[in-house]
């Protein structure tokens, strides 16, 4: 991974929205591949099953944006609204036969429309704010908030509620995924080798928000990677890969993010991967070169970063694993994370992990790949709709029979483990990955 020097960003074409990103508009690729208006996607998106008008449609919104883009439409609250209920869940990338690139198309928008003013009694703006604002904060002080807000939570629960509710229901949403975790710092090796010749030599991406909420997750997925033969490097440098900042249409700071962590992945000399556990970071670094046009410096060194980004999951199911070591006999339901399924393709891997645990039992989950409500920060910003699909999935982990219910991304855990305990239910949540650490712990 070489450093490039970044080189001034090139004039964007004129737009209608006033283009607040200086380098935000769709690749050639997503223009090549426009909505035939077939409505196959229709039937696969969570927002227009509950909202039920064309708006709020796959294909409703590919109209809006492209409105928009031409300056046919001007980015009014009304028509932003129909946008900002979109949980950029992709099930419609999956769904359509022609091949359009929604999830681009989306973030684009999102990137010229960013600033643009809100209905009021939607998102808060306060709560927009703020997210925008650690979308720009280094990772120290997004992993400084969540300890000091969940150690809040903790001793003041009263002042800590109090706060949020004024703050509004974002604010309390956000409370409520953070009441059963408690932030620590992972205890990883920063240079792990097996005890052969590496199959691979990667670096583990701990992330800006889920560094101090994931850590056993890191800790197994450092564990399990060693166990199937790779040299595992924690870069002591490392900051946010950007999800955060694209998920709000802030590319600038996305760039900066992804910018700062090649130069750090440099400095630790070759790598094969760069292994996620998070499904919605590893989408991004997959898309990484969208960001930069084709003739920019740093295109081509996010292009390899984008090859090598690889789920833990994916690249753990193509190395193999030894024999498990103990049975996990438990009954569980397996929640397909849309940025794996969708964004990155990864539908088999877990599960065929999963099945590999002696004493497991994979309980069916009706509509496993729907969207949880968790969607990045759309839970925060829409906390309504994010409420109603949550009550969905926990409906549907209830019939499943499972006692725990596995989820390949942290926030899709945090979300679907407040909405059990919303509901009295006594199901757990967990990482596939941890499953299969318990299963391979010595
Ligand atoms: S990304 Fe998800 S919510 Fe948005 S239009 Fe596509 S299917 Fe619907
Ligand atoms: S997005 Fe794809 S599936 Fe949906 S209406 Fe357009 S062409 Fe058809």
């Amino acid at each position: 991974m070489s450093v490039a020097p970044d080189k001034p960003a090139p004039a964007s074409a004129p737009n209608s929205v006033g283009a607040h990103d200086t380098q935000a508009a769709p690749s050639e690729e997503a223009r090549s591949s426009p909505c035939v208006h077939c409505g196959f996607c229709l039937p696969a998106c969570p927002t227009y099953d509950l909202l039920g008008t064309e708006m709020d449609s796959p294909r409703g919104r590919l109209h809006l944006m492209d409105a928009l883009e031409s300056g046919r439409a001007q980015p009014t609250p009304t028509l932003l609204g129909h946008l900002d209920s979109c949980l950029g869940c992709r099930a419609c990338e999956s769904a359509c036969p022609s091949g359009v690139a929604y999830g681009e198309r989306l973030e684009t928008t999102r990137a010229l429309t960013v600033h643009a003013p809100r209905a009021e009694g939607t998102t808060s703006p306060w709560l927009r704010r703020a997210l925008l604002f650690g979308a720009s904060a280094p990772a120290w002080v997004v992993h400084a908030g969540v300890v000091v807000t969940a150690a809040a939570q903790r001793w003041l629960p009263g002042l800590t509620r109090g706060i949020a509710k004024r703050m509004g229901p974002g604010a309390e949403a956000g409370l409520e995924l953070l009441a059963r975790r408690r932030p620590r710092r992972a205890r990883l090796p920063s240079h792990a080798k097996p005890d052969h010749t590496p199959k691979r030599r990667v670096a583990l991406l701990l992330g800006c928000l889920h560094r101090p909420l994931s850590a056993s997750l890191h800790e197994a997925t450092q564990r399990l990677l060693l166990r199937a033969g790779c040299e595992v490097i924690v870069p002591p440098r490392q900051g946010c890969c950007g999800a955060l900042a694209r998920h709000l249409g802030e590319l600038d700071n996305a760039r900066a993010r992804v910018a700062a962590l090649m130069d750090d992945l440099a400095a630790v000399g070759r790598l094969d991967h760069l292994v996620v556990n998070a499904a919605g970071c590893g989408a991004s670094l997959r898309e990484a070169a969208a960001l930069w046009p084709a003739d920019h410096p740093r295109h081509a060194e996010a292009l390899s970063l984008g090859e090598r980004s690889v789920d833990a999951l994916e690249l753990l199911d193509e190395l193999g694993l030894p024999p498990a070591r103990r049975a996990v006999p438990r009954r569980v339901a397996l929640h397909h994370a849309c940025h794996l399924v969708h964004a990155q393709g990864v539908r088999d891997a877990p599960e065929r992990l999963l099945a590999s645990i002696p004493g497991l039992q994979l309980q069916a989950l009706a509509d496993a790949d729907r969207c949880c409500g968790s969607a990045g920060v759309y839970n925060l910003l829409q906390p309504e709709l994010a409420t109603t699909l949550r009550e969905q999935k926990v409906q549907a982990c209830r019939e499943s029979g499972a006692e725990l219910v596995a989820a390949a991304n942290p926030g899709c855990q945090l979300q679907i483990e407040a909405g059990l305990a919303a509901a009295g239910l006594g199901l757990g949540s967990t990482h596939p990955l941890e499953l299969l650490d318990e299963a391979h712990r010595d």
